[in-house]
């Protein structure tokens, strides 16, 4: 069954992929309501939504009940995402990386129960931890160390998926969870730490490229028009998931590095750091399921998705460069 809907609320919806998810939702004809904190959202991620008379931009806290579980008005769809996602915000604020991944994931569930809403929790790769099968399957349990700092994030997101599927089976909510691998694109923040964003800003500046250990330990970076497509995909199916939504296509961190310096027309000096502590060494997504029950699988190449992203970096870096020079 395809389901369609008329009004969706997507919690942390002005960050990258929220506004992404915001803009395809508009497009279908789906009335949005995003709520947001701005921890480490955006404005101008919604700025050029605002004039959309279908959209709607509640400055609010996800863990405080009165933003999100007392939104006013028919709801059809929920997509959670309010969460710290980055290891350089969420190893800074861990106490609320568990609040909003708790409290926040209560009160986000609480709305599609009123509300009678499909519910669809943005779940991470990071829950199979430093994985010892490969590539991960839905129906691996994971390697995650509980007490390390990275836990914070991890733990939270294992936790917002056990209170997922209690919903479901306590009142028959109908829930889905989207395991989503490392996605890249315009609208990430140059100084979120995560690795493509890394790796773009430092090129563009002419800096050395940090990479972490010796660079050989590999990841699988999904475009995010292609990821915007799964989790939607994964909202018009009856299907609960968990479902991994990513690109299978394993590179070594040093080859993404030297790719990046390849499209920007940078020379590549890499500059080698210490691998933070429980860093994966291998990640790659088994997509089996998505591309069985939902039909997706991701069309955007490493190259491609690549120079959209840089074309917008440059734009944003001289905008800023613009203004501070001003
Ligand atoms: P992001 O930081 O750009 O977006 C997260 C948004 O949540 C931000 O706008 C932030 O301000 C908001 N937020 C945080 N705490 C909040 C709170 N208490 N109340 C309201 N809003 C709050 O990150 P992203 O990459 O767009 O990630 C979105 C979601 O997808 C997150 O849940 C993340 O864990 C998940 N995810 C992302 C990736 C990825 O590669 N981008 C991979 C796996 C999972």
């Amino acid at each position: 069954m395809r389901r369609n809907f008329r009004r969706a609320v997507i919690t942390g919806g002005a960050g990258f992929l929220g506004s992404h998810l915001c803009e395809y939702l508009l497009e279908h004809g789906t009335e949005v309501v995003c709520v947001d904190n701005f921890a480490t959202g955006d404005a101008r991620n919604v700025a050029s939504l605002l004039d959309h008379d279908g959209f709607q931009l509640v400055v609010g806290d996800a863990c405080d009940p009165r933003h999100v579980r007392a939104l006013p008005g028919p709801v059809d769809l929920v997509l959670h995402l309010a969460s710290l996602a980055s290891p350089a915000f969420y190893l800074r604020r861990p106490l609320e990386t568990l609040w909003v991944g708790a409290v926040g994931t209560a009160h986000a569930l609480e709305l599609a129960r009123a509300k009678g809403a499909r519910f669809v929790l943005a779940s991470t790769s990071e829950i199979y931890g430093d994985p010892l099968v490969h590539p991960q399957t839905e129906s691996y349990w994971g390697n995650v160390n509980s007490v390390g700092p990275r836990s914070v994030y991890d733990e939270s997101k294992r936790y917002a998926e056990a209170l997922t599927m209690a919903y479901r089976r306590v009142y028959r909510l109908s829930t889905a969870i989207v395991r989503i691998f490392n996605t890249y694109g315009p609208r990430m923040r140059p100084d979120d730490g995560r690795m493509i964003p890394t790796f773009i800003r430092q090129s563009l500046s002419k800096e050395p490229l940090t990479v972490a250990g010796d660079g050989l330990q590999t990841r699988s970076v999904c475009y995010v028009s292609d990821t915007t497509r799964g989790i939607m995909a994964l909202a018009h199916s009856d299907v609960a998931g968990p479902v991994n939504i990513g690109n299978p296509e394993e590179r070594t961190v040093r080859e993404i590095a030297e790719k990046v310096g390849q499209l920007t027309g940078q020379p590549v000096h890499l500059r080698h750091v210490e691998r933070p502590v429980d860093d994966p060494r291998r990640r790659c997504p088994d997509i089996s399921l998505a591309t069985s029950l939902l039909g997706w699988r991701p069309h955007v190449g490493l190259e491609e998705g690549l120079r959209h992203t840089i074309d917008w970096f440059a734009r944003e870096m001289g905008h800023e460069q613009g203004q501070r020079s001003r």
